[in-house]
């Protein structure tokens, strides 16, 4: 038998009632909304990570509705269609009910329900005796969202600091190193882009509106009511290429030619802030020179954007400089040239003088909010970075992909591993075969989820976590326009046998004599201790939800002002010597993409207003707005193929792996060498009732990915797809 088999599920095994029956009982009562007794609670949405501030509406006693809080200027009071849908969640019957806990028997392997006392007593059990055979250090978290600070603040404590957020290297790493190679600082998130006071902004594979952050939407559209000029740069005709004066329908990987040819024009043409250049920048001579080969002409052929367009943009964004802002994306691991692509992004922003100023980037403030007095935990002995991604020395965090495959092999240097709120086959791209590698040779594998999801088939434990309307997380406090703190805490007890993360993770601290690294009875105290620094209290924000901070530090570079950047230089750096004394290309350099195999066509993807990542198609508010994703396809393409819209199709990548059935959409808004598909469908866990089997996933047709030297992360629009006919 394997030391620990993959677990499937069928819809049976502890499935809870029919799906969210307190939403569907909602059409039994008649009377009037808001005509009972209600009550509200502050929350900050954890549908997403842009953390917009709510309150939850219950009215009886039952849950009613969310909303925006009037208060949240970081919202501007408002939550999309996702937050507003943040009930579907809590009731969602398919959630994680129990702690599980794999167990061997003649029959085989299987999961079976355990009290929280067993399943956290096994994970303790289990860290001392990797501790005691290999070290406190071979401990790693892969983690994405609020709680996994906490399950970081235990492996911290118990000596091990190996972590990463697959957000890193499956989406915005590069865009991190790059602006920070570029300006010594990142973008941030929240982006600090300043759309609202935009004239031109310049949409670079980014389809803002269908990828929905409810205020960086708002300021779009407020810029579009404003005309402000739009380019928008996408092999598809997105939403927002519809809003704009110039769609570029780019032949895919050849982005950088056409930032190349950008910088060309602007500074042959003298059109670039020569002022600002001159005070913050250094490197000019050498882009001057780099970029000279790189004329329209040149670019024409290879992304098939008309010279006289590129002239006519680049002088659009000269026109209305500084404020144009060439919008940094946000998921910009695509072909492997990723950290270069996006210094070439943030070189044109230093040539439009936009970093710093009023419509491009802002400077961002957070509030001064003093740490709970916590000890110090032991520093790690060894350089585990080195360890494990040493051929990506640049990189200041985790690479997720990398630590994953230190959990087996030979010298696998990690021994036992925790994944928070991360489904690592639908996240980390061809991950599988490391998954069932890792799962063979892991001495303990911690899953902790609110909802089930194919992770935890690799699990030995699965703990349950309560949504974020029923548990307090950490305040926000965001760099933002403007600071402010906002609250989440429990509207609700918690349903089922689900807990919070922190009460997880101090009780795993207390079976490992741990307990001084979390010494409170509840997080409340943590986040009461900390608003009375600022001159608050909980039982403030827990009337108020949001406070708002006045600006210490202006939000734009003034006239003529002296900035050092935190750059070795103090400068901008056009030209990288860091870059370069680590045998990188100093300056972007474009190399021509790979082609597809004949009869194959390049897989893009992208989001849909209605879903979060793979994490909300069982959501059954969600569900019913967006049930399946479609595969876009060009008719010409369709018509070579003899497929018809509406009509149901497989993908099938050239290693052979074949898609679930994915319904046609034959329109002209896609390239006829790519097709796209909305990501996070194509569930195979049978216990999302909803979602299960339903739609294509992209990230199963993700056999391949190209590695981006400077960042570690994983390019993925490096995938071709052709079409399987469904037999009739
Ligand atoms: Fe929630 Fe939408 Fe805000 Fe994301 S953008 S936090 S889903 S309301």
């Amino acid at each position: 038998m394997k030391r620990r088999e993959f677990l499937k599920f069928s819809g049976s095994m502890f499935a809870g009632g029919a799906v969210a029956p307190a939403l569907l009982s909602g059409c039994v009562e008649r009377r009037l909304p808001g005509s009972g007794t209600v009550s509200t609670t502050p929350t900050v949405c954890n549908i997403c990570f842009w953390k917009c501030a709510g309150h939850v509406y219950q009215e009886d006693g039952r849950p009613w509705k969310i909303v925006g809080n009037q208060k949240d200027l970081h919202s501007r009071g408002r939550l999309c269609t996702r937050g507003t849908a943040g009930l579907g969640a809590y009731l969602d019957a398919d959630r994680l009910q129990t702690p599980l806990l794999r167990v061997s028997d003649q029959d085989g392997q299987r999961f079976r329900p355990a009290s929280w006392d067993e399943a956290l007593s096994y994970i303790a059990d289990k860290m001392q005796a990797i501790e005691k055979q290999h070290g406190n250090e071979r401990l790693a978290l892969l983690s994405h969202g609020s709680g996994g600070q906490f399950f970081q603040s235990l492996l911290e404590a118990y000596g091990s600091h190996v972590y990463a957020h697959p957000s890193f290297a499956q989406c915005r790493g590069p865009r991190q190193m790059a602006f920070a190679l570029t300006y010594g600082e990142d973008v941030g998130s929240i982006d600090r882009t300043d759309m609202e006071h935009s004239r031109c902004i310049v949409l670079i594979g980014s389809h803002i509106g269908e990828n929905l952050h409810n205020g960086q939407v708002q300021t779009l559209s407020e810029a579009i009511n404003r005309d402000a000029t739009l380019i928008t740069v996408d092999p598809r005709f997105s939403v927002v290429a519809g809003k704009s004066k110039h769609w570029l329908p780019i032949k895919p990987g050849t982005d950088l030619a056409l930032l190349l040819a950008w910088m060309n024009v602007l500074i042959n043409e003298g059109l670039y802030q020569k002022d600002y250049i001159e005070r913050y920048a250094i490197g000019f001579d050498q882009l001057a020179r780099h970029v000279q080969p790189f004329n329209p002409e040149w670019a024409y052929l290879e992304t098939g954007i008309d010279p006289k367009l590129i002239r006519e943009t680049a002088r659009e964004m000269a026109r209305n400089a500084p404020a144009t802002l060439v919008h940094p994306g946000r998921h910009v691991t695509w072909y492997g040239d990723d950290t270069q692509r996006l210094r070439a992004v943030a070189i044109l922003n230093a040539l439009l003088g936009s970093w710093g100023c009023k419509g491009g980037f802002y400077v961002p403030e957070k509030v001064d909010l003093p740490s709970y007095p916590l000890p110090e935990p032991p520093k790690a002995k060894t350089d585990w970075k080195k360890e494990i991604q040493g051929e990506f020395p640049l990189t200041p965090t985790g690479i997720s992909q990398n630590i994953l495959a230190a959990c087996s092999g030979d010298n696998a240097f990690v021994k036992g591993l925790f994944v928070y709120a991360s489904n690592l086959p639908h996240t980390i791209p061809n991950s599988t075969e490391l998954l069932d590698k890792a799962a063979q040779q892991l001495d303990l594998m911690v899953v902790v989820d609110t909802m089930p999801a194919e992770i935890t088939g690799y699990a030995d434990v699965v703990l349950p976590e309560c949504t974020y309307l029923e548990r307090y997380d950490a305040l926000r406090n965001d760099p933002e326009r403007l600071p402010s703190l906002a609250l989440r805490m429990p509207a609700f007890e918690p349903l089922y046998d689900s807990k919070p993360a922190w009460w997880m993770a101090q009780q795993i601290a207390r079976r490992l004599g741990l307990e001084r690294y979390f010494p409170y009875q509840d997080y409340a105290e943590v986040i009461d201790w900390q608003l009375k620094q600022v001159g608050s209290s909980l039982a403030a924000m827990q009337q108020a939800g949001v406070i708002n901070f006045k600006r210490k530090t202006r939000r734009y570079f003034r006239d003529g002002e002296d900035i050092k950047f935190r750059t070795p230089s103090g400068k901008i750096e056009l030209y990288s010597q860091m870059l370069e004394s680590f045998g990188y290309d100093p300056l972007p350099r474009y190399r021509p993409p790979e082609q597809p195999p004949a009869g194959y066509y390049r897989l893009n993807y992208g989001r849909a207003p209605a879903h979060t990542f793979g994490r909300t198609q069982n959501n059954p508010l969600l569900f019913e707005l967006m049930p399946e994703n479609a595969v876009w396809i060009n008719p010409v393409t369709a018509g070579e193929h003899g497929i018809g819209n509406g009509e149901y199709i497989r993908l099938k990548n050239p290693e052979g792996t074949i898609s679930n059935r994915v319904r046609v959409r034959v329109t002209e808004r896609i390239r006829p060498d790519s097709v796209f598909i909305v990501h996070g469908f194509g569930h195979t866990d049978k216990r999302l009732r909803l979602t299960q089997g339903v739609g294509a996933s992209d990230a199963l047709l993700m056999s391949r990915v190209a590695i981006d030297p400077i960042s570690g992360g994983t390019g993925m629009r490096v995938n071709y797809v052709s079409f399987v006919r469904e037999e009739t």
